[in-house]
């Protein structure tokens, strides 16, 4: 099976420039002018945008939470992903006390399900010698990540030194180690004494999570990674201070990136004393308007390398049935924590409006070129994690996931638009320019228009090799 895309424009992390494309079977086999194949489907892609496929490398998909679980599955979450444009998706394992192998195949799975590429990052929430001597193991199963938190005490956090051994050992094994980066000593009494004096109310889950713990641990694993000579790759940079620390660590030539989400470029903790404020939270909290300024800066000048999505979404009623895929559902959620912040699910929607609304919001608006626009969603996540170039990248011999972009389609988005399992969308009601028309996974073509045409069990794991360093 062939298909001959023709006379689109070509959008890549370097280049924009007007060319066919023919894929045959799951790869693109070749890129130039005036392209023929005698059998090929032809699709004419004239004043259309070619795009490759969005890689979100932060999602956590059926992830237990608070007496729950988020609410999009393998199989939601990769079909919402894949009307946004986006390919391949990365989420997190949970480390179970049986170890690595027990864990990840608990995550395969969940996974079984997948309609998109994934692959997945181990969370090392625990540390010890045994662990410590299993974690090479990891890199054979295809996962080259591991990721740390620095906050919450007691139950995901490992302390600093057992950071840096395992720092080194992944330096040793060419793995990179993901950080969450707040002070979770501060957050921990900061939340006693905001419930020792009856606070309840969701602007408190930002109050009691100030920016500056994120400022310091970023500098602080900045600091561990240039100790052990060991990349760190920080995840969901909320804090305007985070980028300084970011561009500090890298001038003086450590290994660290830094990863961003929609969420801190256009909301602030003002949303969280809203009637419906509960939809706005996440771990860490949105900032203020000077952070998100910062934040785009950071985009535009190049000290940020990706945009992901930390999709992990809840429902904000969630005794109310939604319809999806013509069954209804009802997932807990938000209302959890209703007379409690620190019970509300930590996290949000998004893994289907990243690529439309950074290209709205953030090509059109000027903060990043179109180029930038694919670097961030697709092509920096490819090099990283180890994917690059089968993902990431419109080339011979690449993964054909390709978006075909209408940059002229008009669409108001919102929970109509969605395909992410919730009841509600972050962006209800934005006005975007610009949509993904056509969605290719390895030559098969999964969106069409309003279509989906995959299905669960389409999307394969993708075992990693080692990643670069940008
Ligand atoms: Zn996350």
């Amino acid at each position: 099976m062939a298909t001959l895309i023709k006379n689109g424009t070509l959008i890549t992390a370097s280049d924009t420039f007007q060319s066919d494309i023919l894929i045959e079977g799951e790869i693109i086999v070749q890129i130039g002018k005036d392209l023929t194949h005698p059998s090929a489907d032809v699709i004419d892609a004239t004043g259309k945008l070619i795009m490759p496929g969005g890689i979100d490398p932060h999602v956590h998909l059926d992830l237990p939470m608070f007496d729950t679980v988020s609410s999009d599955d393998h199989y939601t979450g990769h079909k919402a992903a894949a009307f946004g444009g986006t390919t391949t998706a990365m989420d997190f394992v949970v480390l179970e006390h049986e170890g690595f192998k027990y864990s990840v195949d608990l995550w395969m799975e969940k996974a079984a399900k997948a309609a998109i590429d994934y692959s997945f990052h181990m969370n090392l929430t625990q540390f010890s010698d045994k662990i410590a001597k299993e974690i090479p193991s990891l890199m054979e199963m295809g996962i080259q990540t591991l990721k740390v938190f620095t906050a919450y005490n007691g139950r995901l956090r490992i302390d600093d030194g057992s950071i840096f051994k395992a720092l080194r050992i992944a330096k040793e094994n060419g793995m990179l180690m993901m950080a969450h980066c707040e002070n979770g000593d501060v957050i921990e009494t900061l939340v006693q004494q905001a419930l020792a004096d009856g606070h309840t109310d969701p602007e408190w889950h930002a109050l009691t999570r100030p920016s500056w713990g994120a400022v310091e641990a970023t500098l602080r694993m900045a600091a561990m990674a240039e100790q052990a000579d060991s990349p760190v790759y920080i995840v969901h940079m909320n804090a305007g201070g985070e980028v300084d620390m970011l561009r500090y660590a890298r001038e003086r030539g450590v290994k660290v990136m830094g990863e961003t989400c929609p969420q801190y470029l256009f909301f602030t903790e003002d949303a969280l004393s809203r009637e419906d404020g509960s939809k706005w939270i996440c771990s860490p909290p949105m900032r203020t308007e000077m952070d998100n300024a910062r934040l785009w800066q950071g985009l535009h000048d190049g000290t940020l390398q990706t945009i992901g999505t930390d999709h992990c979404p809840f429902f904000f009623d969630g005794t109310q049935p939604i319809v999806y895929e013509g069954k209804e559902i009802a997932i807990a959620g938000k209302e959890l924590g209703k007379y409690n912040f620190t019970k509300i699910p930590n996290g949000l929607p998004g893994i289907q409006d990243r690529m439309p609304i950074l290209w709205t919001y953030g090509v059109q608006t000027g903060h990043i070129t179109p180029n930038q626009f694919v670097a961030y969603m697709s092509t920096n996540p490819a090099k990283i994690f180890g994917l690059y170039p089968r993902k990431g990248a419109l080339v011979p011999g690449a993964d054909a996931d390709i978006v075909i972009w209408d940059p002229e389609k008009r669409v108001k988005h919102g929970i109509a638009q969605s395909h992410q399992r919730t009841d509600y969308n972050l962006y209800e009601g934005w006005e975007l320019a610009g949509y993904p028309e056509k969605v290719f996974l390895r030559g098969k073509l999964i969106v069409d228009g309003d279509k989906w045409l995959g299905k669960s069990g389409d999307g394969q794991f993708l075992k990693r090799g080692i990643g670069e360093i940008l």
